[in-house]
């Protein structure tokens, strides 16, 4: 009877722990705040429903569709930009999962899966597919060096964008150092996670991954 009760007892707690770890889907309830990374999983066919294109003079690529909020901030980010001679331009914004899928099977035939997993996402693991993030102007790291950089490094949290994949945050984020790469989350938590020197899985880290967003 004891042994009986030993063993159900493993099961459950097996079966829970199994459970814990499996819980990889991403948390939509929080808006402009989702945390989606290599442990955090979009639902499947998951689409935002205020995807709007980006104001034309501000893009350039065939992606060019953002959640309603951020093409808005997105806007006003280039054009304050631009008074200070600033180029910025959008070369990729929402991807569904199905072009992600593409992107990903593209990126392991040309460099291998490891390689290509530091810089690809799987479909379903991309922040691209929140329609909250935006690939500015180039896709080289070499992009870091330029003006564009610079100035989005000291202004785009005032628009609520942060630079998602930052030099040195690897082993945190997953990715590689990517400049360009921007998430809007807001112009509050945007300002904190650059004044702490933070990246969104710290700042959810610190602030309970549920805590939400007040004004999401
Ligand atoms: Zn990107």
């Amino acid at each position: 009877m004891k042994m009986l009760f030993l063993c159900s007892f493993l099961q459950v707690f097996v079966l829970n722990s199994y459970e814990t770890s499996a819980i990889t889907t991403a948390d939509t309830s929080l808006g402009r705040l989702i945390l989606v990374n290599k442990t955090y999983k979009l639902p499947s066919g998951y689409r935002p429903y205020d995807l709007v294109p980006i104001e034309e003079k501000y893009n350039k690529g065939v992606m060019n569709l953002l959640r309603q909020e951020a093409a808005a901030a997105f806007s006003r980010m280039c054009s304050r930009a631009a008074k200070d001679s600033i180029v910025l331009w959008s070369r990729s914004a929402y991807r569904s999962d199905t072009v992600q899928k593409q992107l990903y099977e593209n990126a392991v035939e040309r460099r291998g899966k490891e390689q290509a997993e530091r810089h690809t996402a799987k479909p379903g693991y991309s922040e691209h597919q929140t329609g909250l993030t935006i690939d500015i102007n180039s896709t080289h790291s070499s992009f870091g060096k330029t003006r564009e950089a610079d100035w989005l490094r000291q202004h785009a949290h005032l628009f609520g964008f942060i630079e998602r994949y930052p030099q040195h945050k690897e082993n945190i984020t997953g990715y590689s150092y990517e400049p360009w790469h921007y998430r809007y989350v807001g112009t509050e938590v945007a300002t904190y996670i650059v004044e702490n020197n933070l990246t969104l899985e710290e700042y959810h880290e610190r602030n309970g991954k549920h805590s939400g967003d007040p004004a999401r």
